[in-house]
């Protein structure tokens, strides 16, 4: 899509850091890190969130660069939190299907925060 941010990023048309690469996925650092290491993986084809619709093949590609971008960043051993927001009361504000990996520093158990 034209004007969607990570189709951009995908592209090349906007800069971003990229830390991996493949055919069907680039993985590049978020430019509002929540944690050490946050980056996001998504793939060069457009598709707004998860669906049924999803080719299988899209989400193993994105999930197979997973420890792709955890050993990149050096978080093999320490472990990670891998999120995906999908749709609204999720938060979702980039509607370019994206998976977080986060890492870096000792997370609390807790994995929802709702709003009052
Ligand atoms: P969401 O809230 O949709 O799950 O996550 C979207 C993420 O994209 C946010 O963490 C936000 O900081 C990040 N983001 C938004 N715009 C840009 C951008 O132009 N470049 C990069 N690298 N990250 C972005
Ligand atoms: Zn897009």
């Amino acid at each position: 899509m034209e004007r969607c941010i990570f189709c951009m990023v995908a592209r090349g048309d906007l800069e971003a850091t990229k830390v991996y690469e493949n055919d069907d996925v680039v993985a590049f650092d978020d430019i509002a890190p929540q944690a050490p290491v946050h980056t996001l993986i998504v793939p060069k084809t457009h598709y707004d969130s998860m669906s049924s619709d999803l080719p299988l093949t899209t989400m193993a590609a994105l999930f197979e660069a997973v420890p792709h971008v955890a050993k990149i960043k050096g978080l093999e051993k320490s472990g990670y939190r891998v999120i995906v927001n999908n749709g609204m009361d999720a938060n979702q504000t980039v509607q370019h299907l994206h998976v977080h990996v986060l890492g870096g520093k000792r997370m609390s158990h807790g994995m929802v925060n709702f709003e009052e």
